[in-house]
């Protein structure tokens, strides 16, 4: 790595704006941009300055049109959903329906794939683009109904991570998480208000959750925003980055423990479904591994007042999973694929 200026200047306000909580890797293409959301709960906040409400420019929620909300798709859909139960280990995704047959990935206890077909004894799956198989005794398979319109007139709040002096993770190509991980909100904004979701944005012109002095001033924006704006679900998009450049996979990440300070999110247990409903969908449609769903202290989610999940859509400092990041049309088959998430979602309430 060359020592350009650019790099050092970004490095520069990378330290100043996340300098308690972000772990530098020694390589500084590999910068964790992840570090700063596993904190506590803010101890000092109590003797901090009072200063301006920092939501105070939030607007008042407008319902999206829902004049054009019954989209092409709109009769109900099912599909047949697996989920992986095992004792132990994993379940190997194989190239073909024998055990003969390469095994190309792996599927964690407790993930759920959508069945593609049904063989004796084996499942057909999406896997990476194309298709895959598993060992059908160890899948529980079940019906799901999505219901296109459950979720009309929920109001969704995406928070697009990082962002001003933030840029998050950042690739050796210089690509910006905070950049990146916009272009997927700015996607998913428009899909979802088209089904007659509403979505409110943790920064954009009217909410600017970014820039705070103190990084718990800043979370707080972003976590406290479901509960100012009346939102009913939070979902946070992030792109990972990790120091072993073949590291690689797409994971969701929901709350449902309170080991750190005590704090929880007060629905864990739709938290994790959400998780898992977004896992199974955004997953096969980005195309890299399956890193599943996990239970973590993250703070925009442990201290939400609505379920709320993080989901990191790859790893940046992969070149694979960076290239499907960031090909043109990703976003917009991300967007569609939360939008089944969400309507699959609601449609179970
Ligand atoms: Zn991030």
């Amino acid at each position: 790595m060359k020592p350009k200026k650019t790099l050092t200047i970004a490095l520069m306000l990378i330290l100043l704006s996340t300098l308690p909580f972000t772990a530098l890797a020694s390589d500084g293409d590999s910068l964790s941009g992840e570090g700063y959301v596993v904190v506590p709960a803010n101890p000092v906040q109590a003797v901090e300055e009072p200063k301006a409400d920092p939501v105070e420019s939030v607007q008042p929620v407008e319902a999206a049109d829902q004049s054009d909300s019954a989209a092409a798709d709109d009769e109900v859909q099912e599909r047949l959903v697996g989920t992986v139960k095992l004792t132990s280990g994993n379940l190997n995704i194989r190239k073909g329906p024998t055990l003969e047959d390469e095994v190309i990935g792996k599927l964690p206890n407790g993930s759920r794939v959508e069945v593609l077909e049904q063989l004796d004894e084996w499942v057909k799956i999406p896997y990476q683009g194309t298709s895959a198989y598993v060992s059908k005794p160890y899948l529980v398979i079940a019906k799901e109904t999505i219901k296109p319109n459950a979720g009309a007139s929920k109001i969704i709040v995406l928070d697009p991570g990082h962002g001003g002096k933030d840029p998050g993770a950042i690739a050796s190509d210089k690509t910006y998480e905070s950049t990146l991980v916009w272009g997927y909100a700015v996607k998913a904004k428009e899909v979802l208000e088209k089904s007659g979701y509403t979505v409110i944005m943790t920064r954009d012109e009217k909410n600017s959750c970014t820039d705070y002095k103190s990084i718990y001033d800043e979370l707080d924006c972003r976590s406290g925003l479901a509960n100012k704006v009346g939102g009913h679900l939070y979902i946070s998009l992030h792109a990972d980055a990790n120091p072993s450049k073949n590291f690689r996979g797409t994971v969701t990440f929901y709350n449902a423990r309170n080991d750190l300070d005590g704090y929880q999110n007060p629905f864990p247990q739709e938290s994790k479904r959400l998780a898992e409903l977004i896992q199974s969908q955004v997953q096969p449609t980005v195309g890299s591994k399956d890193r599943g769903v996990d239970n973590k202290n993250y703070y925009v989610n442990r201290m939400n007042t609505v379920p709320s999940v993080l989901i990191e859509l790859g790893v940046m400092t992969n070149a694979e999973d960076l290239k499907l990041l960031k090909s043109k049309s990703m976003p917009e088959k991300v967007a569609v694929a939360l939008r089944k998430a969400l309507d699959q979602y609601f449609s179970e309430l």
